[in-house]
C-alpha cells in the first residue's frame, strides 16, 4: 500500500498573512506623496497590479524609503491566526505545499523565512522580483496569458496549479486530493479546474465562498474555514 499523497495550494494575501502585502509596502509613501494619476490607472481588472506596484517601489526608492524598511513592513505583518501551525502539520500529513499568488516572491520567501516555514514549501509560484544593486525593488508578470479569462493577463493560477500537478506527476508522484486553500476572486480559477474529490477551501465572509456557491461548474467539495485552527481540523477530518 501506498501512502496518501496530498497537496496543499495557498493564497498567500489574506490567506496566509492578515493583509495584503502589496497595500501594506505601497501604504509606505506618505500622504504627503501623494500617488500620480497616471500611475493609478496603470491598476485594471485585466493586467492586474504588477505594473502599478513597479511604479510603486520606483516612488518608494524616490522617496528614500530602504530595502530594510519594505521587508520589515512585510515580514512584520501577522499570519492569518494558525496558519503557520497547519502547515506544519500537513507536513507531517505527506501534503506537498505550495504557494500560488499575485503578490511576489521577494516579499513571499521573506516572510516564510522569518516565520520559520521557507524550508516547509515546496514551491512559490509568483511575480518574479528583485531588489537592484541600488536598492530598487524590481518586479515582472509571472507570465503573460490571454487564454484563461477568469484570470489577470500576468497571472492564472489555475494554469499554474495543473502545470504543478503535472510537472509532479513526471517526478512520479501524483496526489490523491489537492486541497486550494485561498479568500479572492482570483483563487476561483484554480478551485474551478479541481475535479471531485478535491477540495476549495474558502475563508468566510471573503469574496470566494460567494463565487463558489454560486458556480454551477466546480467540482470539488467546498470547505469554509475562519483561521489555521479550524481549517487543520476540517482538512484532518477529510484525509482520514
Ligand atoms: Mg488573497
Ligand atoms: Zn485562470
Amino acid at each position: 500500500m501506498q501512502i496518501p499523497k496530498y497537496l496543499a495550494a495557498f493564497d498567500f494575501d489574506y490567506t496566509i498573512v492578515s493583509d495584503n502585502s502589496d497595500i501594506v509596502v505601497r501604504d509606505l509613501i506618505p500622504s504627503s506623496h501623494p500617488i500620480p494619476d497616471h500611475v493609478k490607472q496603470l491598476y485594471s481588472e485585466e493586467n492586474g497590479w504588477t505594473e502599478y506596484m513597479g511604479e510603486v517601489f520606483k516612488i518608494l526608492h524616490r522617496i528614500d524609503v530602504t530595502k530594510k524598511e519594505i521587508l520589515a513592513a512585510v515580514t512584520s505583518i501577522p499570519e492569518v491566526t494558525g496558519m503557520v501551525t497547519l502547515i506544519q502539520n500537513l507536513i507531517k500529513m505527506n501534503f506537498d505545499v505550495i504557494i500560488i499568488s499575485d503578490s511576489n516572491m521577494e516579499f513571499i520567501e521573506r516572510w516564510c523565512e522569518t516565520n520559520g516555514i521557507d524550508k516547509l514549501i515546496h514551491k512559490v509560484y509568483s511575480n518574479p522580483a528583485h531588489f537592484d544593486e541600488d536598492e530598487l525593488l524590481i518586479i515582472q508578470p509571472f507570465h503573460k496569458q490571454t487564454t484563461c479569462s477568469l484570470s489577470q493577463m500576468n497571472l492564472c493560477k489555475g494554469q499554474v496549479l495543473q502545470e504543478h500537478i503535472a510537472r509532479r506527476a513526471l517526478d512520479g508522484i501524483s496526489y490523491d486530493n489537492v486541497f486550494y486553500i485561498g479568500d479572492g476572486s482570483n483563487d476561483y480559477c484554480p478551485i474551478a479546474r479541481l475535479g471531485e474529490g478535491d477540495f476549495g477551501c474558502a475563508r468566510a465572509g471573503f469574496k470566494l465562498p460567494k463565487l463558489l456557491a454560486e458556480s454551477s461548474v466546480v467540482k470539488a467539495d467546498t470547505l469554509l474555514w475562519e483561521n489555521g485552527v479550524d481549517l487543520l481540523d476540517k482538512i484532518k477530518a477529510k484525509v482520514k
